[in-house]
C-alpha cells in the first residue's frame, strides 16, 4: 500500500523526537538564505517548524533549497536537533528545535502570493482576500477561526447526540415558507414555469418531523435569504436548528442552557451558571429600547415624562399632547466626564442615529443644573430628577429624547449603545453575557398596509387567552437567546392545532384559499395526530464570530460572499447561456429603469 511519508506535523515536533529521523510537509512560510545555511519556517495546519539546509548534512538538499520561495509546498526529511541557545525562539511552540534536512522535495511551486500570509487581515483589501480565499485561509487567524468553528459544531453535535437528538437532513429544494424574508427560487427544467424555493430555514420540515414521531431533531442547516444585504448579512448562512416534541418553553431553554454549559466547559474550562437571566420583551424594551439588550453595562432608560407636566417648552408640549413620552439615560460622573463641547456634539450624534433632537442636562460640581433648556425648568427640577435617578450626583449627565414611545425608546436604545462604545463603558473583561428575552408580541403592525405580520413566524403559538385579545395585545410563546447585544437565536412553542393555525393565518390576512394552497399539507398533517412541539435555531456564524472575537460573520465562514452578495473567487452570480435559459423555459428581461 502506498502511503505519504509524513511522520510528524510541523507544530507537533517535540523534544521526544530529538535525534530521530522525521519527515514533514507543508508550505514555506519564511526563508532566510545565508548562503552557507538556509533556514525555512515550514508551516502546516499544526504550526511552524524551522528546517535547516546545511551542505554538511546534504549538499543536494542545500543546493536545491536556494530555489525555495514563499508558499512553495515541500517535503523534507531529516534529524530533529536542539537549536543553539542564541537561536531559540520563545514565540514558537517548536522554537527550541529544528530539523536538519537530508532530503528535500518540492511538491509544488508558488507564484508570489497577492498578500503575505503573516499580514493582518485588516491590512489586506477584503475583496482580494476573498478572491484568493484559499491563500487567505492559510493565515493563522483564519486557521484558528475555522478550527474554533469546527470545535463548536463538534461540541454541539456531541451534546445533542448524548441528549437523544437525531441529526436529520431536510431538503434544500423546497417550497416557499413565509418567514419574512424574500427567497431564492430555482427554476424546474422538467416543469417549465414551476420553481423550487431554497429554504429560509427548515421550519416546516422540522415540524413535520415531529409529526413523524422523531421527537428530537437537529441539523447544522444551511439557510438562504434573498434579502437586500445589510452590512453583516450573508445570502446563505448556517443555523443550528432544533425541534422537540412534548415540550414547553422551559424544556427548550433548559436544553440550550445545558448545551452552553457543555460548550463553556470544553472551550474555556468554565462552569457557566444556569439558569440564564430572563427578561420579557416589554421589560427589555422599556429598560433598554431593544429586544436584544446588551447587558454588559448598566445604563438603562427611565421614563421622565412626569418632569414636564405643564411644560411651556413647545417641542416637548407637542409630544406630550400626542401622548408621547420623554425618556432619559443617565451617565454618572464616575463613568465619564463630558466637556461642554462634547455634550453639544452628542446632539449631532443622536441626530445621526435618527433623533429629531437631544436634550442634555448636567449637574455642575456645585449641584446646579446646566442645560440648553435650563431657563424653562422649575426650581425644584433637580429634586424631580433625583426621584427618577436616585443615584444622580454632582457632575452627572442626563440625556433626554422625546417622542412617540416606541420611536423615542428605540432611539434611546441606539444612543445607549453608541454612548457605551464611544465612552468605553463596556468593561474589557465582561466576557459573554447570555440571557433570554421572552414573551414577544405575536404580531407586528404593518404601518403601510395597516395589517399584521408575524413577529417570529406564523407557526408560533400564541399565549393563553389570545382569543379574548386584539392582535396588538397578543403575546407569542417565543424566546430569543441574546449575547452581548446580539441575537444568537430564537424559537418558539408551535401551533399544532389546525384550527388555531387557520385562525392565525386569518389574522395575518392570508385567505382560506391561499392558506390551503400554500400550507394545506401542514393543516392536513395537523389532523392526523400532531404532538405538541417547540424548537429553536441558533445562528452558528454569529456565535462563532462572537466566540472568536471577529468583527464580521465573513471572518468565520470558509467561503463567504462580499457584503454585496458577490463571490469574487468564482465570480458569481454570473450569466448563463441562452441555451441554458431555453432548457428552463426562461427568458431574461432588462430591469425597467426608475422602478
Ligand atoms: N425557524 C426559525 C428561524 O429561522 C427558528 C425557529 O423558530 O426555530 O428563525
Amino acid at each position: 500500500m502506498q502511503r505519504f511519508d509524513r511522520s510528524s506535523h510541523c507544530g507537533k515536533v517535540t523534544e521526544q523526537l530529538l535525534g530521530q529521523d522525521v519527515s514533514v510537509a507543508g508550505w514555506v512560510h519564511r526563508r532566510r538564505d545565508h548562503g552557507g545555511l538556509i533556514f525555512v519556517d515550514l508551516r502546516d495546519r499544526s504550526g511552524l517548524l524551522q528546517v535547516v539546509f546545511n551542505p554538511d548534512f546534504s549538499n543536494d538538499a542545500h543546493a536545491f533549497a536556494h530555489a525555495l520561495r514563499s508558499e512553495f509546498v515541500i517535503w523534507a526529511k531529516g534529524k530533529v536537533v536542539r537549536r543553539s541557545t542564541e537561536t531559540i525562539n520563545k514565540d514558537m511552540a517548536t522554537g527550541s528545535l529544528e530539523l536538519q534536512v537530508e532530503q528535500l522535495k518540492i511538491l509544488s511551486k508558488s507564484k508570489t502570493p497577492p498578500f503575505a500570509i503573516d499580514e493582518l487581515s485588516s491590512q489586506v483589501d477584503e475583496e482580494l482576500r476573498l478572491k484568493y480565499r484559499y491563500i487567505d485561509l492559510r493565515r493563522e487567524e483564519m486557521q484558528q477561526r475555522i478550527a474554533l468553528r469546527n470545535k463548536v459544531i463538534f461540541l454541539m453535535r456531541e451534546f445533542l447526540h448524548h441528549d437523544g437528538f437525531y441529526d436529520i437532513e431536510t431538503p434544500v429544494l423546497t417550497k416557499n415558507t413565509p418567514e419574512g424574508a424574500r427567497e431564492f427560487i430555482v427554476p424546474s427544467r422538467i416543469s417549465h414555469g414551476s420553481f423550487y424555493a431554497l429554504p429560509q430555514s427548515p421550519q416546516i420540515y422540522k415540524q413535520l418531523l415531529m409529526a413523524g414521531g422523531m421527537e428530537k431533531y437537529y441539523q447544522v442547516a444551511r439557510c438562504f435569504r434573498d434579502e437586500d444585504l445589510r452590512a453583516d448579512r450573508q445570502p446563505e448562512f448556517t443555523q443550528l436548528d432544533m425541534e422537540m416534541s412534548f415540550v414547553e418553553e422551559g424544556d427548550i431553554q433548559d436544553m440550550i442552557e445545558r448545551m452552553f454549559v457543555h460548550l463553556y466547559k470544553h472551550l474555556y474550562n468554565q462552569d457557566l451558571q444556569i439558569p440564564l437571566p430572563r427578561m420579557t420583551y416589554d421589560e427589555a424594551f422599556t429598560k433598554y429600547g431593544s429586544d436584544k439588550p446588551d447587558l454588559r453595562f448598566g445604563i438603562d432608560i427611565r421614563d421622565c415624562t412626569a418632569w414636564f407636566t405643564g411644560t411651556e417648552l413647545k417641542f416637548i408640549k407637542a409630544v406630550l399632547d400626542k401622548n408621547g413620552k420623554v425618556g432619559a439615560l443617565h451617565i454618572p460622573e464616575n463613568s465619564y466626564k463630558f466637556s461642554r463641547s462634547e455634550l453639544v456634539n452628542w446632539v449631532d450624534k443622536a441626530m445621526e442615529l435618527g433623533a429629531k433632537g437631544l436634550v442634555w442636562m448636567r449637574l455642575t460640581d456645585d449641584g446646579k443644573l446646566e442645560s440648553p433648556i435650563g431657563n424653562f425648568l422649575s426650581d425644584d427640577f433637580v429634586s424631580q430628577m433625583k426621584k427618577t435617578f436616585p443615584e444622580l450626583q454632582n457632575g452627572s449627565v442626563v440625556f433626554l429624547i422625546a417622542g412617540k414611545y416606541t420611536e423615542a425608546w428605540t432611539l434611546l436604545g441606539r444612543l445607549r449603545l453608541r454612548l457605551a462604545k464611544e465612552l468605553n463603558l463596556i468593561p474589557a473583561d465582561s466576557g459573554f453575557h447570555l440571557s433570554w428575552v421572552t414573551d414577544f408580541p405575536l404580531f407586528d403592525h404593518d404601518e403601510e398596509t395597516g395589517g399584521w405580520t408575524s413577529t417570529h413566524h406564523p407557526f408560533t403559538s400564541p399565549q393563553a387567552n389570545w382569543e379574548n385579545q386584539t392582535p396588538g395585545e397578543m403575546k407569542a410563546r417565543a424566546y430569543d437567546l441574546i449575547c452581548n447585544g446580539v441575537e444568537l437565536g430564537g424559537g418558539s412553542i408551535r401551533i399544532y392545532d389546525a384550527d388555531v393555525q387557520s385562525r392565525v393565518f386569518d389574522l395575518l390576512g392570508i385567505s382560506k384559499e391561499d392558506a390551503q394552497k400554500r400550507f394545506g399539507f401542514l393543516l392536513e398533517s395537523q389532523l392526523y395526530g400532531f404532538p405538541p412541539l417547540g424548537g429553536i435555531a441558533l445562528g452558528l456564524d454569529r456565535l462563532v464570530m462572537l466566540l472568536s472575537g471577529a468583527n464580521s460573520i465573513r471572518e468565520v465562514i470558509a467561503f463567504p460572499k462580499t457584503a454585496r452578495g458577490y463571490d469574487p473567487l468564482m465570480d458569481s452570480p454570473t450569466t448563463v447561456t441562452s441555451e441554458q435559459l431555453l432548457e428552463y423555459g426562461l427568458a431574461t428581461v432588462k430591469k425597467p429603469v426608475n422602478k
